[in-house]
């Protein structure tokens, strides 16, 4: 799933391709992918200019000329891109919308775990947690302190820290030394201070190679990330530790896969 740098490198792909740019016609697929339901986005998309595109948590927000917004949710397999009018349409295409310059903006999400959701002018949802890149250390500590679960389930919430998923968490805590059992209340100041760090350096250097492609994810120009080979510890089960050779050990917390080295990250 795309997480925090995989959705900045979309929206810093498709910037200069996309802001001061026009909508002139707007093309939704089959299936129902705008939320709320039955929202009429054909009209309030056309003839609309985009004066912003930023990301907030792992959406990428469109804020147009009217002072309306939305976002595009990438879900499990979205891939948002801009495209020649003349490219073929792949399969699973919800969002053909086509700019002034005749260039497309195009949403393509097999699974369809993704939406388009329309927020007009009401302010973010409160629900999301701190930006990790911009977080102070105390402001994570609070957040922390606020749950019984392990720290990498913590890390997984939204809403105590937003925009982190299963591949993040899991290298972010190996590069801070911590094991991801760890219940997130009991880690002291000097614990925190080096997840805050990790996590910061950890996205800093995944959004400079361009996310980290498994399966799906491609930038808003149609290319892979770079930083699934950097990987230490995420889907590296059995392969030494970069940092002491033990080998690399796979559990399931919370439903999700959690790959750590058992000796650099003991309780
Ligand atoms: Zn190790």
């Amino acid at each position: 799933m795309p997480e925090l740098p995989e959705v900045q490198t979309v929206v810093d792909t498709l910037q200069p391709c996309i802001v001061g740019r026009r909508f002139v016609k707007i093309e939704l697929g089959p299936h129902d992918v705008v939320m709320p339901g039955g929202f009429g986005l054909v009209a309030a998309l056309r003839k609309r200019t985009v004066t912003k595109l930023a990301r907030r948590a792992k959406r990428i927000v469109f804020t147009l000329d009217d002072g309306n917004r939305f976002f595009i949710h990438l879900g499990m397999t979205g891939q948002l891109t801009a495209e020649s009018a003349a490219a073929e349409r792949k399969k699973h295409t919800h969002l053909v919308a086509t700019l002034d310059d005749s260039r497309q903006l195009r949403f393509v999400d097999p699974r369809r775990f993704g939406e388009i959701r329309w927020l007009g002018r009401s302010p973010d949802e409160a629900t999301l947690g701190p930006e990790p890149l911009a977080m102070r250390q105390s402001t994570f500590a609070k957040q922390l302190a606020s749950t019984r679960r392990a720290i990498k389930i913590a890390l997984l919430d939204q809403r105590i820290v937003a925009g982190i998923g299963n591949i993040y968490a899991d290298e972010s805590l190996h590069a801070a030394g911590i094991s991801p059992l760890t219940p997130a209340r009991e880690l002291d100041d000097a614990q925190i201070g080096r997840l805050t760090r990790s996590i910061k350096s950890v996205l800093r250097r995944a959004i400079g190679a361009g996310g980290s492609t498994l399966r799906d994810y491609v930038n808003g120009r149609g290319e892979a990330g770079g930083f699934q080979s950097r990987h230490r510890v995420y889907n590296q089960t059995g392969k030494p530790c970069h940092h002491c050779k033990t080998a690399i050990k796979r559990i399931v917390l919370g439903g999700r896969s959690t790959h750590f080295c058992p000796k650099c990250q003991h309780v």
